[in-house]
This record gives structure tokens, C-alpha cells and sequence, in this order.
């Protein structure tokens, strides 16, 4: 069982254009590049930063993120207006 340590400042980010911001309470877990084929297409470069944390303690703070299903067991969260690549779920 993992402890998810709290934050007293949530981490906050978003895309290029502004239009998708989110916040994560707690810190993430098991930090990594990873260099598989499907995280190098979703970013387009070598690889991918990967940073874990529940689906719980992440909170889109303004608009909404856009999906593209990369697989049958994942999808790809971006910024429908920039293009941004957000999320991996
Ligand atoms: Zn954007
Ligand atoms: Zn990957």
C-alpha cells in the first residue's frame, strides 16, 4: 500500500494555451521517463515524464481535457484547443 503524501501547495500545471489547467494535491509517486513506443507517439519525441498520482487527487481547475483512446487499456488526455499532450489514464 502506497502513502500518498499530502501537499501543503497543491502542484499545478496545464497546457500551452492556458485553456486546460488542473492542480494535484498529493506527491507523486515512482517519477519516470518512459520510453515505450506509445508514450514516444503521444509527446513526439523519445519519451515520455511520467508522473503518478491517483485519479482522485487530480482536479481540472479550468476546461476540459480532450481524449484519445491510444489503446484498448489507455487513453491520452490533450488540450483539444493547443494540442498539448496532459494526461495518460
Ligand atoms: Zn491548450
Ligand atoms: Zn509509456
Amino acid at each position: 500500500m502506497t502513502d500518498w503524501q499530502k501537499l501543503d501547495e497543491p502542484l499545478t500545471g496545464g497546457c500551452q494555451c492556458g485553456a486546460v489547467r488542473y492542480k494535484v494535491g498529493v506527491q507523486p509517486i515512482n517519477v519516470h521517463l518512459c520510453h515505450c513506443r506509445m508514450c514516444q507517439k503521444a509527446v513526439g519525441g523519445p519519451f515520455a515524464v511520467i508522473c503518478p498520482v491517483l485519479k482522485t487527487d487530480f482536479v481540472v481547475t479550468r476546461g476540459e481535457i480532450g481524449w484519445f483512446h491510444s489503446s484498448a487499456v489507455a487513453r491520452r488526455g490533450f488540450c483539444r484547443d493547443c494540442g498539448t499532450p496532459l494526461i495518460f489514464d
